[in-house]
């Protein structure tokens, strides 16, 4: 067994140990006697968001597969099993006439990786619907419902990332009762929509446009689209005080000319903007579909996605990455950091 066959980017070495849970009892059962052992534990949803070095993972691999999805609680409140596929859950909402989750439509993974990286695109992150997460806590040996306020979400950062304590057994959402979608966020979503930012559309019609623009980015999984064979973008958006935006835009102006206008979104923190990730690789000189030859490139629709062209290894991966990461700071003074999880390497 190669953890390869489990990752959506075909990467990764054996596993010492392998273990299938269908159930939250044994999810913890399996986890609780791993522990007890000193036995190191990687826990696996879709995959969709792990690196795993070539040699493999010198321990015992807990897959989940829980399922599980209960609408009892109350109007829009949706409590989902973790290791219900992700976006079978926003489908179901939008069905069910619930808001707030059909911009998160096409995410790859299964539900009890969102809070983790608290999953985001196309103006919504899961912080906004998360009422609380139940999980079980391998300090203690403890199932804790944590609220939303205490789960630390951030952009692509939550308490759960960074950290193996916690297994993530089931995520709430409150969702509103509405089929009209939440308002239209991000621009580029709303022209494909035909509508102003700040509108309301069908949510079938968000969770349409969403995938469509997707996969036109090759961020739709597609065993026929070998641009899909990737962790999704590799690189988090660099969040940039006032001192260090200046910087980078002195290098941006003497790298692409006095009138280059260094492009930036707000953050929900005072003071601190982003900066697309995509933009700086290319100008610091790594296109779409670059390829320094030895099985792994930069997609040829995305700049973010690093793929697999099928030949690929974690080692050849991970030097196109760091390729990337070091152009980027020798030229705009910025160092990338990856969103994948990475077992075993080291960017
Ligand atoms: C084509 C593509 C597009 C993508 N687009 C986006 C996007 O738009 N926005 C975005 O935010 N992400 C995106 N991603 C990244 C990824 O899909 C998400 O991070 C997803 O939530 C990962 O889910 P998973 O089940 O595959 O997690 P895995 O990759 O299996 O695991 C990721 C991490 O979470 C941990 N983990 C998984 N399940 C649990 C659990 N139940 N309890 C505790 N820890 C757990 C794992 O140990 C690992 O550390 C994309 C990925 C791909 C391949």
């Amino acid at each position: 067994m190669k953890l390869a066959d489990y990752t959506t980017v075909r990467l990764g070495g054996p596993a010492r140990g392998f273990v299938r849970v269908g159930t939250e009892e044994e999810l913890i059962e399996a986890v609780r006697a791993a522990d007890a052992s000193g036995e190191p534990v990687l826990i696996l949803g879709g995959g969709s968001n792990l690196v795993v070095a070539d040699e493999g993972f010198d321990g015992t691999v807990i897959q989940v597969a829980t399922r599980g999805v209960s609408s009892g609680a109350g109007p829009g409140v949706l409590t989902v099993a973790a290791g219900e596929d992700w976006d079978a859950v926003v489908a179901r909402s939008v069905a069910e006439g619930l808001a707030g989750l059909e911009c998160l439509s096409g995410i790859p993974g299964l539900a009890g990786a969102t809070p983790i990286q608290n999953v985001g695109a196309y103006g919504q992150e899961v912080s906004q619907t998360i009422t609380r997460v139940r999980v079980y806590d391998r300090k203690t040996s403890e199932v804790l419902e944590i609220p939303n306020e205490q789960c630390g979400f951030g952009y692509r950062t939550s308490r759960f990332r960074g950290t193996d304590q916690f297994v993530v057994l089931s995520v709430t959402f409150g969702l509103a009762v509405q089929v009209r979608s939440v308002p239209v966020r991000y621009p580029e979503l709303a022209a494909a929509l035909g509508v102003s930012p700040g509108d309301q559309v069908e949510s079938i019609e968000a969770r349409s446009a969403v995938i469509e623009l997707r996969q036109r980015k090759g961020m739709v999984i597609n065993p026929a689209d070998p641009d899909t064979r990737s962790v999704g973008s590799f690189f988090v958006n660099p969040v940039l005080d006032a001192a260090a935006l200046a910087v980078v835009e002195a290098a941006a102006r003497a790298r692409c000319g006095p009138d280059t206008r260094l492009p930036r979104f707000a953050t929900t923190e005072e003071g601190l903007v982003k900066v697309p990730a995509a933009w700086l690789i290319e100008r610091a000189g790594f296109g779409q579909g670059y390829n320094p030859g030895d099985g792994a490139r930069i997609s040829s629709k995305h700049t973010l996605a690093l793929v697999n062209s099928g030949s690929a290894s974690t080692a050849a991966l991970m030097a196109l990455a760091r390729e990337i990461r070091d152009g980027v700071r020798d030229t705009f003074g910025v160092w990338l950091a990856p969103e994948p999880v990475l077992v075993g390497v080291t960017l």
